[in-house]
């Protein structure tokens, strides 16, 4: 039997997290051969994650540079992604969320009508400067894919308002898939998120702040709005700020001078995926200007407050899961001793209902593919039998 060939393309640690239980439950069907290709547009951050998944990708394009511009990157992808597909065929490439590896994969599908699948369609900030430029990326895969599986009703509903080509099918976002599943296997096996234990250590007794940011929207005066709030916040003696520090060296220029030394922040190095998962559920509140963050946070009833102008996932702030607060430092100071100080504020937040998802989003987009190769699978035949009857008789 021939199986029906599905690729998944990504390159960076969030669609890597987000696309492994797609792969996983793509896997468990016979009728499916899977392949993987990742571009390592964030080769380190990346890699953490296949490790875990242990996915060993069929392609690693190895893309990364350093002297990489958007348009060094965007040739370097087209090109490399294009000969991928030359020489594999699949017969459908899927792609996650908004990044540049991401669009030109579906680009380079698309010229050669390969039929493109979206996870996590439908995300709009509804400005294209923000979040830059990955709202233009995401808009662009949109109009090359024939499948859009979005995380939410809103985001189907943003993707009919466009008058999007192709089926949209609502499946809740894979983040949740990723984040349950982890959940489960550190209960199995805790030593997995041993990464954290010296920090939890360090930090016993005191509620746990989790800081992230690295948008390029933030870098620069927004980021040195956030750390000044954080040193604020560091005089009060209940809390502990862990701040898993992104590799990218404009971040740690702003960050390391500002909070290095402060006797309750930790500044520590990205955590694995488990380790993040196990500090997240040991956490009180999140600081984050991180998509992925702000949907996963809601899963174990942690209150995020987005350090962001704008967000493409409104349902967080509409639950009330999340609120969005922006980074001028005296409002980050107030949204945060609020959640601390008035007990009926954060349970307000902490019970919210999670929008984003019941961990089966692989699962379904894994029936929509399963489907569409069984499709494949009964034209030919068909295609035969109708060869056969309308065949002249034998003499
Ligand atoms: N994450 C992680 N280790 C860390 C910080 C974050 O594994 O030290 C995970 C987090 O759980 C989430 C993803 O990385 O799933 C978010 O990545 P990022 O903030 O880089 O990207 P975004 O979600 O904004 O696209």
């Amino acid at each position: 039997m021939v199986r029906y060939k599905v690729m998944l393309v990504f390159g960076t640690r969030p669609e890597a997290i987000k696309m492994f239980p797609v792969y996983d439950a793509l896997k468990s069907l016979p009728q499916i051969e899977t392949k993987v290709c990742v571009s390592a547009q964030h080769r380190a951050l990346l890699d953490q994650v296949l490790d875990l998944a242990g996915v060993v990708p069929d392609f690693d394009l190895d893309i990364m540079a350093p002297d990489q511009t958007l348009d060094t990157l965007t040739a370097r992808l087209i090109l490399a992604l294009g000969a991928v597909f030359d020489a594999e065929r699949p017969d459908r490439v899927l792609v996650h969320g908004d990044t540049k590896t991401a669009m030109m994969a579906a680009l380079a599908a698309y010229y050669r009508r390969i039929p493109v699948g979206h996870v996590e369609a439908g995300l709009r900030s509804g400005d294209i400067y923000n979040p830059w430029p990955e709202e233009v990326n995401r808009r662009i895969i949109a109009c090359a894919a024939n499948l859009h599986f979005a995380p939410t009703a809103g985001a189907a509903a943003a993707l009919e308002a466009e008058h999007t080509q192709g089926r949209i099918i609502v499946t809740g976002n894979t983040v949740v898939d990723a984040l349950l599943a982890t959940q489960v296997r550190l209960r199995e096996q805790p030593f997995l998120a041993g990464s954290i234990a010296p920090v939890l250590r360090r930090f016993a007794g005191r509620r746990i702040v989790i800081v992230t940011s690295h948008r390029r929207e933030n870098l620069g005066q927004g980021l040195s709005n956030i750390a000044a709030a954080i040193r604020t916040l560091a005089q009060r003696d209940d809390v502990a700020i862990i701040w898993p520090v992104h590799p990218n060296p404009q971040v740690r220029a702003t960050l390391e001078p500002a909070l290095s030394g402060l006797e309750n922040v930790a500044l520590i190095e990205p955590l694995d995926y488990p380790g993040f998962v196990g500090l997240l559920d040991a956490a009180s509140l999140v600081l984050t200007d991180s998509g992925g963050i702000q949907e996963e946070a809601p899963s174990f009833g942690k209150p995020v407050l987005v350090m962001r102008e704008t967000t493409e996932r409104p349902e967080g702030i509409e639950a009330g899961t999340a609120r969005l607060i922006g980074t001028v430092p005296d409002r980050i100071v107030a949204e945060v001793a609020r959640l601390l100080d008035d007990p009926q504020a954060y349970a307000a937040m902490a019970h919210a209902h999670s929008p984003f998802g019941d961990g089966q989003a692989a699962a379904r987009i894994a029936a929509v593919l399963a489907e569409e190769a069984a499709a494949r699978w009964v034209v030919p035949s068909l295609a035969n039998l109708q060869s056969v009857s309308h065949a002249p008789s034998a003499p």
